[in-house]
């Protein structure tokens, strides 16, 4: 084993740190190599030989983890996500990648593309390159999982959208042919996996220690992810959801990527939030990093709406984007500041609880141990 002493050690102390779990007033988190040693009271480190690096009147943070982009499909600049304080990314549908990153560089966890129905959406949008396959047997959905899963994929995410949901930003595409007529499959109305074959793909995909996601916008699509056995919900759906429904997904366990900013403009999102939260549903915050109107980086105004569309306090919102993101990933050190955790940390000037557009544009990054970002 290493001597300690041959690694870089850093001591950092802030006013307030915040561990993905709550926010505490008299720690300082000292990092050794690309982890981090041990969170205590300042006091406890005052024999240590460290380097110090004192930040004041901020609050350090755990990298934010975003867990619905497209930064692979859509070339978006992992360096400048990093800096913007997400450490880790989770693309969902794009190329497909092993597991990289995280060592002074954006963490990138990857899907793979989407499995979808043959000519089910987003091929009609986006075509399939790199972002979509098409199954048409449960045979050829458990071998795309098992191709899938070999290639690298931390998740599994399948498409269960008919179309046309008011407000959405997947209704608002230009395909029409020259003559001016939609695509033969009308913008409502795109094929859907059946229930045996999702079933299939969650089965596969459990057995290899997999969970699966779902691209869902309304009812029929979210019943199918319902009743196949699927983990997560990849938005909070767009359109409205019968309450018995959504109250099947929360017994079901079933956990929802918030993406709230970019379905702004759907008329039910908000009531859905709210039905949701009033039954226990769990969210995760997602902001689908790539969409032309979400930031690169932190969305502060993700946080915003999550607190505003589910009651949730402000250190709730921050856990949903850090300790339970890292646990829904089962890697559940990942997005917490505690022995043993990747050194992956933010920090901000002053508490970023009342002003959370500072996250944005954060003072101080470290990914891995590797200082990325430092204003101070
Ligand atoms: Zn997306």
């Amino acid at each position: 084993m290493a001597q300690e002493s041959e690694q870089p050690l850093v001591l950092i102390h802030a006013a307030r740190v915040f561990d993905g779990n709550s926010i505490r007033t008299d720690a300082s988190v000292l990092v050794v190599g690309g982890l981090i040693a041990k969170i205590d009271a300042r006091e406890a480190f005052k024999s240590s030989t460290a380097k110090v690096i004192d930040l004041g009147d901020a609050t350090l943070l755990p990298g934010f983890i975003e867990l619905h982009a497209h930064i692979g499909f859509q070339h978006v600049p992992a360096d400048i996500v990093l800096k913007h304080g997400i450490t880790t990314i989770r693309d969902v549908g794009g190329p497909l990648h092993k597991p990289y990153g995280g060592d002074g560089s954006l963490r990138v966890l990857t899907s793979g593309p989407i499995i979808t129905a043959p000519g089910g959406y987003p091929i009609p949008e986006l075509g399939s390159e790199n972002i979509a396959i098409a199954v048409s047997t449960e045979r050829q959905a458990r071998e795309t999982v098992r191709a899938l899963i070999h290639g690298g994929a931390v998740v599994i995410k399948v498409a269960l959208e008919p179309g046309g949901e008011a407000g959405s930003p997947w209704a608002s595409e230009h395909h029409h042919t020259d003559s001016g007529q939609d695509h033969p499959h009308s913008k409502n109305n795109r094929p859907l996996l059946p229930e045996n074959i999702v079933r299939a793909i969650v089965d596969e995909a459990h057995k290899q220690g997999r969970k699966v996601t779902a691209h869902i916008g309304e009812a029929k699509g979210a019943k199918i992810a319902v009743d196949s056995g699927i983990d997560e919900w990849a938005h909070i759906p767009c359109s409205v959801i019968p309450e018995a429904l959504l109250k099947k997904a929360v017994e079901r366990n079933i956990k929802t990527v918030t993406t709230l900013d970019i379905l702004s403009k759907c008329p039910a999102v908000a009531d859905n939030a709210r039905t949701l939260a009033a039954l226990g549903g769990k969210f995760l915050y997602g902001a689908e990093i790539a969409h032309p109107d979400i930031p690169w980086g932190i969305d502060a105004q993700e946080l915003m709406e999550i607190m505003r569309m589910t009651d949730m306090q402000a250190i709730d919102a921050l856990r949903s984007a850090t300790s339970e993101s890292g646990s829904h990933l089962n890697i559940p050190l990942l997005g917490t500041l505690q022995s043993g955790a990747p050194a992956d940390m933010i920090a901000v000037k002053g508490d970023p609880v009342h002003a959370f557009k500072t996250l944005e544009y954060p003072d101080f990054v470290m990914s891995g141990g590797k200082i990325v970002v430092n204003n101070f």
